[in-house]
């Protein structure tokens, strides 16, 4: 086999690009400095969910975002595309409801609402779309939950029939209450049959109950069901804050379907600069063990995510760059006078109306193929691809587009590199 992609980043939009070129059998290698932002953010695949109102049609909504605004992921990608990566991930990796033309509604940790194109099965009944009867299951040791606070917004927003905290109070084992411990003792029979037996006097009238989502790793989907068999109701998952079990769930599912496809994987390889010439990437530095290698690739993918993720750099001028190749970054005009004074979050959890940071908009422009573009528009070096949250314009935090943008353009970036290798 020759030389690999070399894809860097280890999130979402790396792993898609890395797992969609290994299945069609091109030798690919993921170098990360760790995990992304799959740890933290629940595995819901937010396509598009506030324009800035909440969105019902989420591909109806991407083209006409696309034609407000050119400049936008989004617009490249179009619409159709988005949809065929959503497909192409929940088959790929098993175990989502959606996409649908509609969103799905979810509940949130604090009884908020957020809309989402598709997501993990046993969130999905969770959807908010239908009037019912909702028992939210407090485990008592868990901090990041708050049954009753979560039951009480809902009801009192209207997104409920009714809601009632159903309490939970089986012992841990332990000091320790993370929702890790919760995901562990959710794989134990014993746990599962206690926790079943206190809350079946306490069903009454419901249709269907939220747990926090710590149902497991590997075995939540059989868990799920083992509890809407044993309770008689439909059960969902809710997310909670960082770390995102669920995340973590579909993270190992989709390097396990990776590395069967003949992917490799390095977590702890950062790259920390790149030796090219006038027209391409000819080798990445990777510091491992106290020295830096280089490795090299036949194509290389920049899915290293935005400011958070270290994909991109701020300086305290307020300018944002690309660390690895110092790839030309347009920044985002800078505020003038005063910055917009925050607003308190709406308690339907819409993230409409929060401020936007100007700097977080900043990211890379790239071609119609996904490779980066100074700004006259010439392509850097032809083969390096960008992908994910390094791509600028868009406020996906706000939108709830990050996920779409992720799954949509590392799909896209594999496909322009798989027609290349044909050529
Ligand atoms: C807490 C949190 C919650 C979120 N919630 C949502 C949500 O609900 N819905 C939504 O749509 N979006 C959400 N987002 C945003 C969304 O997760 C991101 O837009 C999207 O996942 C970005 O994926 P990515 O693959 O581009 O980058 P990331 O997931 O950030 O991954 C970047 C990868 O690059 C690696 N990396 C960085 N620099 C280097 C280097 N020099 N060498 C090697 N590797 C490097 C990192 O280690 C990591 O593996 C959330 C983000 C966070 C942080």
């Amino acid at each position: 086999m020759g030389a690999p992609v070399v894809v860097i980043g280890a999130g979402l939009a790396g792993l898609t690009c890395a797992t969609r070129l290994a299945e069609q059998g091109l030798a690919v290698l993921v170098l990360a400095t760790g995990q992304g932002a799959t740890h933290l953010a629940p595995p819901l695949l937010d396509v598009l969910g506030y324009v800035p109102d909440r969105v019902e049609h989420p591909f109806a909504a991407v083209d006409e975002l696309a034609a407000a605004m050119p400049a936008h992921p989004y617009a490249r990608l179009g619409a159709a595309t988005v949809r065929t990566a959503l497909d192409w991930f929940t088959t790929t990796v098993g175990g989502f409801v959606g996409p649908g033309d509609r969103n799905l509604l979810l509940p949130t940790a604090v009884g908020g609402a957020r809309p989402t194109a598709a997501a993990p099965a046993t969130m999905a009944g969770g959807d908010l779309g239908r009037p019912r009867r909702v028992g939210l299951v407090e485990l008592s040791a868990l901090r990041d939950f708050h049954a009753g606070l979560a039951a009480d917004v809902l009801a009192r927003g209207g997104l409920v029939q009714e809601a009632a905290a159903l309490r939970v109070a089986t012992p841990t084992g332990g000091a320790d209450t993370s929702p890790m411990r919760y995901a562990q003792l959710f794989t134990e029979t014993e746990f599962i049959e206690a926790v079943v037996a206190e809350l079946r006097p306490q069903l009454s009238g419901l249709d269907a109950v939220g747990f926090p989502a710590v149902l497991g790793f590997d075995t939540a989907e059989r868990v799920w069901a083992r509890l809407q068999d044993s309770l008689g109701v439909e059960v969902f998952e809710i997310a909670l804050p960082p770390p995102s079990i669920p995340g973590i769930r579909f993270y190992r599912r989709l390097v396990a379907r990776l590395r069967a496809a003949g992917g490799r994987v390095e977590i702890g390889s950062p790259v920390r600069g790149a030796r090219t010439d006038q027209h391409k990437v000819i080798g990445v530095r990777v510091a491992t063990a106290g020295r830096d290698r280089e490795v090299a690739g036949s194509a290389y993918v920049l899915a290293t995510g935005g400011l958070r993720a270290g994909g991109l750099l701020a300086g305290e001028d307020g300018r944002v760059r690309e660390p690895i190749l110092d790839l030309p970054v347009p920044q985002p005009p800078q505020p003038t006078g005063d910055l917009p004074v925050p607003q308190p979050p709406q308690p339907t959890g819409d993230l409409a109306t929060s401020p936007v940071e100007p700097r977080l908009l900043a990211g890379l422009a790239v071609d119609d193929v996904g490779r980066p573009v100074d700004a006259d528009g010439r392509v850097c070096f032809d083969n390096l691809y960008a992908v994910g949250a390094t791509l600028g314009v868009a406020a996906s935090w706000r939108e709830l587009s990050g996920h779409g943008i992720a799954l949509a353009s590392g799909y896209q970036v594999a496909g322009s590199i798989m027609s290349r290798s044909q050529q």
